[in-house]
Formats: C-alpha cells, sequence, structure tokens
C-alpha cells in the first residue's frame, strides 16, 4: 500500500514538474517528498501521522492556467518587435532568491572576435575541459558521472538551449538523447528537415541535478557563463530556448511560456524565441501542436521549408 502510494506521489511530482518545466507552474517541487510515508509504521498510529500533507499539489493541480501567477524578477526580456508589456515589478518570490543579474551584461553584443570556423571546435574543445573540471556546484560536481557539455555542429545556424542533463546525459555525456531527447530529434529531422549535427544543442546546466530537481538559482548563475561563452563561440544566427529554466537563465524573465511564445527577443543581439521543452510534450502531447506553430515561426524566419511530410 505504502508502495503504491509513493509511486502516485513520483508520477504526481514528475507530472508536475513537467508543467513547471513548460511555465505553466511557479512553484519549486525539485525539494517536494513523502515524508509521512517514510516514516516507520508504528503500532497505534494518530491519525494526522497518516496523513499525507497534498495541498501544495491540490493548489498547483487546480490553479487555472489562464490566470498564472506572473512575477518578474529582475528586468523584464524586451520583445523586438514591440515595447514591453511586463507588469509592475512585484517582490521576489521567497522560494529562491533572485538570478544575480548579469541580463545588462548579456544584452550587450559580443565583444571577441567572430572565431574563424576552423578554430572553433578547437576553442570548444577547451572549453568543455574547462567545463569537466568545474565544482562550483559542490552538490553536482559530486554526484555528476560527467558533465555535458554540447553536441552539435560548432558552425550550426540554429542552437537549442535546455536545461540540465537528465539521467541519460549524464551516463552518456551528450545532451538530449533520452524519451525526450528523442523527441528533440524527431522535431529538428521530422519537423524541421535538418539534422541533429547541423545544428547545435547546449543546456544551461552541465551537471545533472540529482533526482532531476529543479536547478537552484545559484546553481543557474554559476553554470550560464559557461554557456554564454558557447554561444559566443558558435555565434549561431537564432537560438530556440526550450523551457523555463533556459528562459530564466538568458532571458531573465518568469514571465509565464505562453506570454513568451510566438516572439522574438535579442540575446546577445542574436534573434532569441521560445517554445516548450520536450519533457512537457511527453506528458502534453497536445501542446506539440503549439511547439509546431513556434518552429514553423523559427523556420519562416530561417528561410527553410519543413519536409513535404511535416506540413
Ligand atoms: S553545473 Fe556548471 S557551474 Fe555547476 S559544477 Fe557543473 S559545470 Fe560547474
Amino acid at each position: 500500500m505504502a508502495t503504491d502510494s509513493i509511486d502516485l506521489w513520483r508520477q504526481l511530482k514528475s507530472h508536475l514538474e513537467s508543467l513547471r518545466r513548460a511555465g505553466l507552474l511557479d512553484i519549486p517541487i525539485g525539494s517536494w517528498e513523502p515524508p509521512a510515508l517514510i516514516k516507520p509504521i508504528r503500532t497505534q498510529p494518530s491519525q494526522s501521522e497518516n496523513l499525507i500533507d497534498l495541498s501544495p499539489v491540490v493548489a498547483a493541480v487546480l490553479r487555472p492556467p489562464e490566470a498564472p501567477r506572473i512575477e518578474v524578477v529582475q528586468k523584464p526580456a524586451e520583445p523586438v518587435s514591440r515595447p514591453s508589456t511586463a507588469p509592475a515589478k512585484r517582490p521576489p518570490s521567497a522560494a529562491q532568491p533572485p538570478v544575480p543579474s548579469t541580463f545588462a551584461l548579456y544584452r550587450k553584443p559580443f565583444e571577441m572576435h567572430v572565431i574563424p570556423i576552423n578554430e572553433r571546435l578547437q576553442v570548444l574543445t577547451s572549453l568543455a575541459a574547462e567545463v569537466a573540471c568545474c565544482e562550483r556546484c559542490p552538490e553536482l560536481a559530486s554526484t555528476r558521472t560527467q558533465t555535458v557539455f554540447q553536441s552539435g555542429s560548432p558552425t550550426a545556424r540554429l542552437m537549442f538551449v535546455g536545461e540540465a542533463p537528465g539521467a541519460d546525459e549524464d551516463r552518456l555525456g551528450e545532451p538530449f538523447v533520452g524519451r525526450a531527447g528523442q523527441l528533440v530529434t524527431d522535431i529538428i529531422t521530422k519537423g524541421m528537415g535538418l539534422s541533429r549535427s547541423e545544428v547545435y544543442i547546449a543546456n544551461v546546466l552541465k551537471c545533472r541535478p540529482p533526482e532531476n530537481r529543479t536547478p537552484s538559482n545559484t546553481e543557474m548563475a554559476n553554470c550560464v557563463g559557461y554557456l554564454d561563452r558557447q554561444i559566443e563561440i558558435v555565434r549561431p544566427e537564432f537560438i530556440c530556448l526550450l523551457g523555463k529554466v533556459a528562459v530564466t537563465a538568458l532571458l531573465q524573465t518568469s514571465l509565464p511560456m505562453k506570454s513568451l511564445r510566438q516572439r522574438w527577443f535579442r540575446y546577445r543581439e542574436i534573434p532569441t524565441m521560445v517554445t516548450y521543452h520536450p519533457a512537457y510534450l511527453l506528458y502534453n502531447p497536445p501542446a506539440k501542436k503549439e511547439t509546431w506553430d513556434d518552429l514553423k515561426m523559427l523556420m519562416k524566419e530561417m528561410g527553410i521549408s519543413p519536409p513535404p511530410k511535416a506540413s
């Protein structure tokens, strides 16, 4: 009975995590544990000891998606084609400290000259070696199998940015190779008519958070500089942010995903757009249509057409 309840709890937690990644929830989920279930069973337990406090879960599920809580952590991202519609500032969430404001820096164009194409792989390899020794996040550095740095071409026109490695990525050392990774591959190949080797893929975090928990703001701030250097070296023409963590790290806004999709922003002067994290699509197949709409917007700007079957 207790095992069934723990499984139910994990399924529910996993589902809510996918909603959070998609920007439809704004509550910390990573640290939720079922304390009542792992307590030793007593001979005559009191009624209150056997109850699981599901109130945060129920509140999250019942929160209407049409009216998500909106908080602006620091400066909101600015769309390219129209003035910012960000609401007035509210106090930052008590759950986590706000991301240290590096956004002012990241809004500036890159100062480093464009690295010649034939040197980029070598420069990225050096950076990957630096990352492999990084221990800025003690918990992640002590629990990772390896760092997960990149996948794809250093001369790609398009860069996808995800959240953090999962179990499969931690084991294989490559981003997006699990179930969500297969979906990314389908998006690139079947949806856009490209190959994985034609795009560049990276995550905000290079180390897997234990239990796939949400990266903390401190961990994001620790690691986002590496991603910034990857972008600086590759200089893609377009960036596609997959999910909430990538949006928070690069655009520094906590506006809900639905208000960020179908718009263009600029990161370091590079046209940047937002869509759902593929892990969210695994649990919410209807959202694939919205993702397809986002990809069509991206392909139109890139001047490419989907393969005949995808259109
Ligand atoms: S997540 Fe990034 S900053 Fe943190 S230890 Fe890993 S490589 Fe270093």
